[in-house]
């Protein structure tokens, strides 16, 4: 029972949260979500597996006169004061683990999507999906629509691209991630990708997250270069309050002082949202450092922070690569790269 939530204009709109008792059964759960629905509020549930959390959101004058801790299994409730508030802990206190065809990401299992930064054509893509499931990865990135800095350089081989993406996938049985950049294309793209990447660029383009937010596909949301963490959760708030609930977050630097590095990975990133949030976080630690002799140290890093997944650029001959050549991986240290991670998953208590 998910219904799409008005976003919250009106001035004193909120959000309160009613947290059911263990014991509450399904008849006391509808009874409130009648009793708020008659008073004119929005409602979404969030079924854990401890308990059911409900979220009303709406006019706080329409709120004043209720008595909601009166009705019959309600153990509390509670104002979310944080801006962002589907994707808030408070409203799910569990992790929430994003379905994605046969595979899950969040929970116990680390995903790795990893793959060239562009398909640039059927021979590299097909090699580079070989090289990255033969390594242990069960996701494939590429991009087939690429926003570049520079309308000179390798746009992407857009249509043609999805359809090599869709061979790779038929030849290896890895899932797609792939960047939609517009409206105009997201049928499209939506039709090829298992995972719909919204890069950083885009991640405050709103009526891009709206758009996604009404296809039934789960949405990789990376991190804007100057993006506040705030700001990332309320691009993810747009995203599920519009009607998808499978977002995963994509931490891939952010743009300071340091020049050294393509941007500042920002790790901290990792225990801050699962502590603010109930999402998945991945980390992409390419464009995250630009320079692939740092990728296998801060790969390693962020599975250790918390990460639930990395996003890492492989190209089967870098030196050749039409995009980010220098910070993707070869296969050789792909692979030694896996070797570690899977060992390093094992002491963490994870799968990869
Ligand atoms: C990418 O992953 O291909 C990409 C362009 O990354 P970002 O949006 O993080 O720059
Ligand atoms: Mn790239």
């Amino acid at each position: 029972m998910r219904r799409r939530l008005p976003r919250v204009r009106e001035r004193g709109g909120i959000f309160l949260i009613v947290v059911m008792q263990p014991e509450a059964g399904e008849r006391e759960t509808r009874g409130v979500c009648e009793y708020l629905e008659k008073a004119g509020l929005a409602v979404h549930l969030s079924r854990g597996v401890e308990r059911t959390i409900i979220g009303a959101i709406g006019d706080r004058a329409k709120l004043g006169g209720l008595a909601l801790e009166a009705l019959p299994g309600v153990e509390k409730v509670v104002a979310i004061l944080a801006p962002y508030k589907l994707v808030s802990r408070t409203f799910r206190p569990e992790d929430t683990v994003v379905p994605v065809e046969h595979l899950t990401v969040g929970g116990r299992t680390v995903q790795v999507m990893a793959g060239p930064c562009a398909v640039e054509d059927r021979t590299q893509l097909l090699e580079a999906a070989h090289l990255v499931r033969e390594a242990g990865a069960r996701i494939l990135r590429g991009g087939a629509f690429k926003p570049r800095s520079s309308p000179y350089s390798f746009q992407g081989l857009e249509a043609k691209g999805l359809e090599y993406l869709a061979e790779a996938r038929a030849a290896t049985g890895l899932l797609i991630v792939t960047e939609v950049m517009d409206a105009k294309t997201l049928p499209l793209v939506a039709e090829y990708a298992d995972i719909l990447q919204i890069g950083a660029r885009n991640m405050q383009n709103f009526y891009l997250l709206r758009d996604v937010a009404r296809v039934d596909k789960p949405v990789l949301l990376k991190r804007g270069p100057s993006a506040t963490v705030e700001e990332w959760l309320l691009s993810a708030e747009y995203i599920v309050s519009g009607g998808n609930p499978r977002v995963i977050l994509c931490e891939r630097g952010i743009r300071t002082f340091e020049s050294y590095t393509r941007n500042t990975l920002d790790l901290t990133a990792v225990p801050v949202i699962k502590h603010l949030s109930h999402l998945p976080v991945i980390v992409d630690p390419s464009h995250g450092i630009g320079k692939w002799r740092y990728v296998p140290a801060m790969a390693r890093a962020a599975l250790a922070a918390g990460a639930d997944g990395l996003l890492i650029e492989v190209h089967p001959r870098p030196a050749a690569a039409l995009c980010d050549g220098p910070q993707s991986l070869t296969p050789e240290n792909f692979h030694a790269l896996m070797d570690d991670l899977r060992g390093l998953a094992r002491f963490l208590g994870r799968d990869l």
